[in-house]
């Protein structure tokens, strides 16, 4: 049996007609950009994570780098002022610090969660710190309550990067409600996705949600009329529209992806691979990606390619080591991010994937030999 990594085409086709309503009523209204449809998501999306705004913006990158600049305007992060980061993470991340003018300080992290140890944070605070920014990597929630501690001892500001973790929760409280801001990403194959590109910034401080609003559409509150020196990051009205009738399956799928983790967690079974912890309960966890690590990956790799398993890389060259930042990080030595680039291997999750799909990988990882 054939398992793609990972296969939008039955994902989409599951809600075909309602999709193709929601295009047709864009299309019908003649309204494209920053119309009803998003007003419309912001407040269905804020509503469902617990946040009091929600604004829509380009990508998950933008997401994050408006929050930064945001809190430049407000006056609240200055030029060249550092944001601690975890050095494991998608090099967006990092991107959206210098994007914002800002300087990313990269720290090691917890080796059984793949998120930000706050005990490294913690021996990276200097006078020039002012933004943590948590990154709930593969799904599973960052240690928000210690990382909101270290925050408030030391006057910081918390900006969660829940690209990935659409869901992810603590009792009642989800990904993107600790923190001052978050930002989610609505690429296609996040939890939560579009058929394009999507984010939001989500939020409780209305004087941030303001600002926000007028950075992503020119700096502008009133048409013609710039406050700030903005970008144009906007999500269109028919990606508001897709993400809308999405956005009720979302639960549903993220206790989908649970189920086949469980799974997983309990048969897979080989001596020379370790699978990932679940460190902040079953809900604390989104599931976007499965990623177990082994020292002999290129092999285990061969072997599901040969027994028609996909499977992919979260992430083969770490934001340290890139060459876009050769200068910035030259000399920084982080030997836990490095093994981790080289030992990681993301099986196949998905929302569709059926019960014979899910025994195949499993049948699969476990008859490796190498
Ligand atoms: C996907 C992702 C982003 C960026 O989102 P885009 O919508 O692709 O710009 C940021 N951070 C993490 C951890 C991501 O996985």
């Amino acid at each position: 049996m054939k398992v793609s990594f990972l296969d939008l085409q039955p994902v989409t086709a599951r809600q075909r007609d309602e999709l193709i309503a929601a295009a047709t009523r864009v299309i019908d209204r003649g309204w494209f950009i920053l119309g009803e449809e998003l007003a419309a998501f912001e407040r269905e999306f804020a509503a469902w994570n617990g946040s009091a705004f929600g604004i829509g913006v380009g990508t998950g990158l933008d997401a994050l780098s408006l929050v930064l600049r945001g809190w430049r305007e407000m006056g609240l992060v200055h030029a060249g002022d550092e944001v601690i980061v975890p050095a494991h993470t998608f090099i967006a991340s990092v991107l959206a610090i210098t994007e914002a003018g800002l300087k990313p300080v990269l720290v090691e992290v917890c080796e059984q969660s793949f998120t930000m140890d706050p005990a490294s944070p913690a021996a990276a605070i200097n006078d020039r710190t002012r933004v943590l920014m948590p990154v709930h990597l593969y799904g599973q929630l960052a240690d928000m309550e210690a990382i909101m501690g270290l925050a408030r001892k030391h006057g910081l500001l918390v900006l969660e990067d829940a690209a990935q973790a659409h869901g992810a929760r603590l009792g009642e409280r989800r990904a993107g409600t600790w923190g001052d801001a978050a930002a989610f990403s609505f690429y296609p194959g996040k939890n939560l996705g579009a058929l394009g590109d999507g984010g939001m910034v989500t939020t409780d401080d209305s004087t941030l949600a303001e600002v926000v609003g007028a950075l992503r559409n020119y700096g502008s509150k009133e048409k013609y009329h710039h406050q700030y020196a903005g970008p144009n990051s906007r999500l269109d009205e028919i990606q508001a529209a897709f993400l809308r009738a999405k956005l009720p399956l979302l639960d549903g799928d993220n206790q989908r992806r649970r189920e086949i983790a469980a799974r997983y967690g309990r048969e897979i079974v080989h001596p020379e691979v370790r699978l990932p912890a679940v460190v902040r309960g079953d809900e604390g966890h989104a599931w976007h990606l499965f990623v177990v690590r082994t020292c002999r990956r290129a092999s285990l790799q061969q072997h599901l390619t040969a027994n028609g398993i996909g499977s992919q890389i979260h992430y083969p060259v770490p934001p340290f080591r890139q060459q876009a930042y050769r200068e910035l990080f030259a000399g920084i030595e982080l030997p836990l991010t490095a093994a981790l680039a080289d030992e990681v291997l993301s099986l196949p999750l998905s929302p569709v994937m059926d019960a014979g799909q899910v025994a195949a990988v499993i049948e699969a990882v476990n008859s490796w030999q190498g």
